[in-house]
């Protein structure tokens, strides 16, 4: 089976240093097996999506000398097909509407840990987010973050929002069914999701990739590095040395007549020498604002 991994940005923004490092760190990963590498546009959460941001993410990543297998896949593109698996969830009873608001869920629980309550009382209304059902705890091995027990409380989480639009737990774990996607390197503000995934794909018989989840770089505030914490666009011009600061940061040893070569000279010498144990697992590394 080839590896096949991703890169799916969400178009709120510019390529900035924190996607930088996922989009390098899941292609060298992915070249270095000789694999596929897939770019995926993950602008579903349409009040958030800015226009224009997908042509420039995606001409950023031609810039820093990123080349992707196949057609660029939109997730708004395939809304029907996230249908057809809500409905297939739903009439499975793997999945139930709920139309709890975050206050009421507070009320009865005094916390924002879903009760199920819409499972025993189904609500009449039409206007209902989707949850699926999750009795379950999944552990998973992390190719970095080590074992990943099965702890902490499991809840019904929503696949579908009460605002209409398909919740990222659905469209992510659905598209990298679809697209084979077998190895999954992103950052670690994802690890936590990781668990829900697993569970839809158990539920779907879909297979289950293998993780990687690398460290999330933050502003010297602590903030992750985000296009929410105004993260800076990257300069193309400058996509050499940022490519070799990214590879500092994730653990690599550039060596110093990477300073005088070419990009695509620097991204070979990157994927001969890519070395996943040695990315530090430590989240929140402090880098210089610029
Ligand atoms: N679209 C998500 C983001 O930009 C990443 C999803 C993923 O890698 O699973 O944060």
């Amino acid at each position: 089976m080839v590896y096949t991994g991703r890169f799916a940005p969400s178009p709120t923004g510019p390529l900035h240093f924190g996607s930088l490092l996922a989009a390098l760190a899941s292609y060298l990963d992915a070249r270095a097996h000789n694999g596929h590498w897939l770019v995926r546009i993950e602008d579903l959460d349409t009040p958030r999506v800015v226009k224009g941001a997908t042509d420039s993410i995606l001409y950023a990543l031609e810039q820093f000398g990123f080349e992707w297998h196949g057609p660029v896949i939109r997730q708004s593109d395939r809304l029907a097909i996230y249908n057809d698996v809500l409905t297939e969830l739903l009439s499975h009873q793997l999945a139930y509407p709920c139309n709890c608001s975050r206050q009421q869920i507070r009320q009865r629980t005094g916390g924002s840990h879903y009760d199920g309550y819409c499972h025993s009382h189904p609500p009449q209304s039409s206007h209902c987010a989707i949850r699926s059902i999750c009795s379950q705890h999944y552990s998973f091995d992390d190719l970095i973050q080590g074992p990943q027990p099965a702890i902490g409380q499991n809840e019904d989480f929503v696949i579908f929002r009460r605002d209409g639009f398909f919740a990222y737990q659905l469209a992510v774990t659905v598209d990298d069914a679809a697209q084979q996607i077998n190895h999954i390197v992103r950052g670690s503000d994802l690890l936590d999701s990781t668990p829900k995934q697993i569970h839809l794909q158990q539920q779907l018989g879909y297979p289950q990739p293998i993780y990687a989840h690398i460290p999330v770089a933050t502003n010297t505030q602590g903030q992750k590095f985000s296009k929410q914490t105004l993260a800076p666009a990257l300069d193309a011009h400058q996509a050499r040395q940022q490519i070799i600061r990214a590879l500092v940061f994730l653990g690599q040893q550039p060596v110093a007549e990477l300073n005088d070569c070419r990009l695509d000279e620097c991204l070979a010498w990157a994927i001969e020498h890519w070395d996943i144990n040695a990315i530090p697992k430590r989240m929140g590394i402090i880098l210089e604002d610029n």
